[in-house]
This record gives structure tokens, sequence and C-alpha cells, in this order.
């Protein structure tokens, strides 16, 4: 197992990640590559009085850290089980691994936007993916979790413990998890892409999006983005440096055409990307970007999705909204509008989430101004937040909200048991 600390050599290119607007310094890094160094850092950082933060890919950091890290990079493993569709995959797995590794098999994971993405973080985290309205949160599709708690323990947790409930959703402060077994799903290939409008027609998508996902099947899977897109020779010439409405579709369907007929009517689209994709080609669905970059993100879930919340998203995150922001809507509803078994869940009686993630140019500040602005006008309708989709340094108030409150102070009670001196910092 290989070490750095400030200074060394590798130390830079061992900390970075993705996100690059969260400032970190560890007092030293453990590049992990099997459980057994893992539970040798975190012995290692009890002894030394050091806080414990793991890192695989850094699309989630929320916090830095000065204390000890762990990087998981190195854990790579995936192992399909195609007679129980199983994965079992190390801490640093990313989705596209596993993705290609099961579609061998007939099977797929509930991976969501970005083949990028760690799945353990994002498992951890809930785990909303394309096709979650059908089947539920990734976290739903745990069956065992191996993990280091703050005594230096490896465990491996299966349902009905504690520490199994707390960490399908709960995230970050009840230890480090070397391995996860999780089921698949028998997808092989969907109906999806995107739709993308002009700017003149946002306010007749937004509304035409809106009736259209609230009647949609479980099957469809759904979002709207708000994207000014760059004036770059990669866009399509149509879509190039416009402000545009981009329609997302992962549809589990046969009748794919005839689905999305009544959003093909509200306007023209400029670019109509709709068709019939294997499920290794579903990162492109929504193309997110694939470059490290600094940004910073917030969301709440409502209740409804009213003309006058329409108005205020526009603007506020639309063409001449004073920070540029790419505003997302996920339809909730579905398999995701029933309480999780067995694991901390959201309140579910929302039925969309209104996301914004802006670029950190000049500071965070402005971003949490203008998007304060936003959310301020949508609070008659909020229920609460979701924590995957809360990016970069975040006060502790924003993670209320996040949990049903029966959740939380469960949350709350296994964080004082499991980790008394709190070396595991929650985020
Ligand atoms: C481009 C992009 C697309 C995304 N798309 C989706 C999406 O479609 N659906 C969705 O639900 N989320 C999505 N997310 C959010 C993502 O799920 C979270 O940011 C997640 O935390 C990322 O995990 P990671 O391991 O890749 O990142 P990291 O930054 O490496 O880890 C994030 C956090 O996860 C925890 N963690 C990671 N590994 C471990 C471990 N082994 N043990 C204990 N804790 C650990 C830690 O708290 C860590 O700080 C997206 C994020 C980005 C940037």
């Amino acid at each position: 197992m290989q070490t750095f600390r400030p200074g060394q050599d590798g130390y830079p290119e061992e900390i970075a990640g993705f996100q690059t607007s969260v400032a970190t310094q560890p007092a030293v890094v453990v590049a992990a590559e099997s459980a057994d160094d893992v539970v040798a850092a975190v012995k290692y950082a009890a002894e030394h009085d050091l806080t414990v933060s793991v890192q695989a890919t850094g699309h989630g950091l929320t916090a830095g850290t000065d204390g000890l890290l762990i990087s998981t990079r190195r854990m790579t493993s995936v192992e399909i089980d195609a007679g129980t569709a199983t994965a079992r995959v190390g801490a640093g797995a990313r989705w596209g691994a596993v993705i290609e590794a099961a579609a061998k098999h007939g099977l797929a994971p509930l991976s969501g936007s970005s083949p990028d993405v760690g799945v353990v973080g994002y498992t951890l985290s809930g785990g909303f993916g394309l096709m979650s309205r059908r089947f539920g949160r990734a976290a739903d599709h745990v069956r065992s979790i191996d993990v280091v708690t703050a005594d230096g323990e490896l465990r491996t947790v299966t349902p009905g413990s504690e520490l199994f409930w707390a960490l399908r959703g709960g995230r970050a402060g009840f230890g480090v998890v070397t391995a996860l077994e999780f089921g698949l799903v028998p997808v092989t290939e969907l109906y999806g892409g995107g739709l993308f409008f002009d700017t003149a027609d946002l306010p007749a998508v937004l509304r035409a999006w809106r009736t259209w996902s609230m009647t949609a099947p479980d099957e469809l899977t759904t979002s709207i983005a708000l994207v000014a897109l760059p004036d770059l020779p990669m866009l399509p010439e149509e879509i190039r440096g416009k402000h545009v409405a981009n329609v997302r579709v992962a549809y589990l369907g046969e009748d794919g055409d005839e689905l999305v007929a009544p959003l093909r009517a509200a306007a023209p689209a400029l670019v109509d990307t709709l068709r019939r994709l294997p499920y290794t080609e579903s990162g492109s669905i929504a193309s997110d970007p694939p470059h490290p970059h600094p940004y910073h993100g917030t969301n709440a879930t409502v209740t409804a999705l009213n003309d006058g919340m329409l108005t205020s998203i526009l603007e506020h995150a639309g063409p001449g909204a004073p920070v540029s922001t790419v505003l997302i809507i996920d339809r909730l509803g579905g398999e995701l509008a029933r309480r999780p078994v067995d694991a901390p869940g959201w309140d579910s009686a929302a039925e969309f989430v209104v996301r914004a993630l802006s670029v950190v140019e000049d500071g965070v500040d402005p971003i949490r101004r203008a998007h304060a602005k936003l959310f301020d006008a949508l609070a008659p309708w909020s229920t609460g937040r979701l924590l995957p989709f809360l990016y970069g340094e975040h006060p502790a108030a924003d993670l209320t909200g996040t949990f049903a409150a029966e959740d939380r102070a469960r949350l709350v009670r296994l964080k004082a048991k499991y980790d008394p001196d709190s070396i595991f910092p929650a985020g």
C-alpha cells in the first residue's frame, strides 16, 4: 500500500478528483488496494487523532479534509454472478465498468446519468438512476456491504442490521465501504436520448413536459434540463451557443415513439436523438461532462410544478438569469414514491426534484445567492432535498430535509453509536 504526504511526488494526482471547487489538503493519503489496507488506515487514523475521508472519483466531494484520506481508486474489481443477477464490486468501481460487465449476461445495474460516477458513493447516497421510476433507487437493490467501522473492524452487513439500514442512503459518517453486492435487472436496451428545443419555446416545452410526465408510465424516467450551451464545434450547429431545453428520456417500453408524440408536438425539436439504444450507451442520454471542473449545486423536492413555479424557474435560472445555471427537473413518483424498506428515505410525497448547478468562476457566494432566490420562490411547495444532488461545500443546515424526520433522528443515533468520536465527517 502506498501513502502520500503533502509535497511528495504523486500527492497532487492522488487527491485530484472530478469536483475541483472543494479545497482539500489531507495530512496523509492512503492509496488502498484491499480491505486490509482500509483497516490499517482507519486504525492508524484513530491512533493519530486524524479524521478519515474517502475518495473514489471525486464526483461527490462536499467537504475538504485535513486528516487522512483513503483513496479507493485502485479497488476496481467487478464480478457478476449471472445465476443470481448479482454484482460484487470494489470500493473504487465506476458504473461504466459494471454496465459493461453486466451487459455480457443480459443484465444492467441501477446506474445514473454518468458512467464515470463511483458505484459506492452513488449507492450510499440513495442512487437515483435512469430506471428509478420502474425499479427504485440503487440502494434498494443492495444485498450486502463490507464496511470498516471506526473501531477498525471489517464487518459484512446484510438486511436486518442497523448499519445496513444506515448505509443504504445515509452516505457518509458510518464507515469505509470496501465492497458492495447488489442486484441487477434484466435490461439490455431502452428507448432513450434527448429532444432539444429552442430558447423561445422554453415556456411551452416546460409546461408540456410537466403535463406529459405526470401521466407517464413507471417504465419512463425523464428529466428536463435548461442549459446555455457553449458555442463549440463539437455540438450540433442547430443548438450551438443557445439556451435550450433538453428533455431526457429513458423508457423501458416498446412504444417509445408513440409515448413521446405529445412532446414532439409541443414545439419543433432542433435536435432529436431518441432511438432504441443498448444500455451500454445509456451515458449518452444526459451526456454529462467528462472533464473535472468546479461546480456548486443544490436542489429541492416539490409536491407540484404549477405555472407560477415554472415562471419563477425561468426568471431565476433561465436565459438572462444573473448567474448561469444548469436547471434540471426530474420527475419522481413511480417506485420512487414508495418508502424504501429497511433504508432511510426522503419525503415520498414529492412529485419532482428541481436541481440547480452552476460552474464556480468567481467564488461560491454569488451562486449561493442566485440559487437561494430560486429555491425561496419554490419553498411553499418544497418538501426537502436529495442528498446526491448537493454539490460542492454545503453547510450542515443544507442537509436538513434530506431524510424524513424519523430517519434523520435514527441516523444521528446510529452515528453516535458506531462513530462516537466522529472520525468520519458526515456529509
Ligand atoms: C456528473 C455527475 C452525474 C451524477 N449523476 C447522478 C445520478 O444520475 N444519480 C445520482 O443519484 N447521483 C448522481 N450524481 C451524484 C453522485 O451520485 C454523488 O456525487 C456520489 O457521492 C458520487 O460518488 P463518487 O464515489 O463518484 O464520488 P466521491 O467524491 O469519490 O465520493 C463522494 C462521497 O461518497 C462517500 N463515499 C465514497 N466512497 C465511499 C466508501 N468506499 N465508503 C464510504 N463512503 C464513501 C464519501 O462521503 C465521499 O465523500 C452525479 C454526480 C456528478 C458529478
